[in-house]
């Protein structure tokens, strides 16, 4: 079995179930099927730890990007500087997570929608997807990356947790969609619907650890060896095994960041 956690803030999870190693913990992962990690940059700062890490580590690969609750101002965006970060090494495969979140930060909406709008520019320009971050702002995210499809835009809306309607429309304009352990929680049902109507052809599977543990270990920090949860559930959803799944994600992983398949 080969499955990816197509993203993990590798250099933010709690090692104590690891003997304080990110080495063990992801010898845990691997040991239970899962062969790669992304490992998702949040903001400039953030750069050089998980560019350390994918560096460090063959099958861990990283992006590079500012996630809109970082309270970066759009304007302090240096754009050919990001571009200069995502062309930095072939371990760089995405740019982001950038996006929208209303939900915990509406308020700050217009400098959020400009800073998306120059990483999308940015992620046409270097030829590498998208990892979008969106939270209770369908309309302006597929509105942005409608604007950017056209010139090539690719990408992922990550830990999907909006409509069908809103992964409908991404898919129609070729974007993939990761579900992330939020799928496994009681009050998912609608969530659930969502991926039985998906084709599994666009589907990714994530953990986003540290945040998110899948049941059984909600409540604890999440670990990339979780993604066997997050691919299971989404399994029994479509009605296919576990193997099935991961050859199909892990598949659908390296099509988009434009991997060598296995
Ligand atoms: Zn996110
Ligand atoms: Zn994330």
């Amino acid at each position: 079995m080969s499955l990816i956690d197509s993203h993990c803030h590798l250099d933010r999870i709690d090692l104590t179930e690891a003997e304080g190693s990110l080495e063990t913990a992801l010898d845990q992962a691997r040991a239970r099927g899962v062969s790669g990690f992304l490992c998702v940059d949040i903001d400039l700062d953030n750069f050089k730890d998980v560019l350390s890490i994918a560096e460090q580590h063959e099958d861990v690969w990283c992006s590079a990007g500012i996630h809109p609750l970082a309270k970066m101002k759009a304007e302090d965006l240096d754009s050919s500087h990001l571009k200069e970060l995502a062309l930095s090494s072939d371990k760089v495969i995405a740019v982001g997570e950038c996006g929208l979140d209303y939900y915990y930060d509406a308020e700050t909406a217009p400098n959020q929608k400009s800073l998306f709008e120059k990483q999308l520019a940015v992620a046409c320009e270097v030829g590498k997807p998208v990892i979008v971050h969106t939270r209770e702002a369908r309309e302006d995210t597929l509105e942005l990356i409608r604007r950017y499809t056209p010139k090539g835009l690719s990408g992922v809306l990550h830990c999907f947790t909006e409509s069908l309607e809103m992964a409908e429309a991404a898919i129609d304009e070729g974007f993939y969609i990761s579900f992330s352990g939020i799928i496994t929680f009681r009050n998912a049902g609608p969530l659930r619907d969502v991926v039985r109507n998906m084709p599994l052809d666009r589907i990714l599977v994530e953990t986003d650890s540290p945040y998110l543990a899948p049941v059984p270990y909600r409540g604890k920090s999440n670990q990339p060896k979780w993604v066997v949860e997050v691919a299971q559930c989404v399994a029994d959803l479509k009605g296919v095994s576990l193997e099935e799944l991961s050859r199909v994600t892990t598949n659908n992983f390296r099509t988009l960041f434009n991997l060598p398949a296995t």
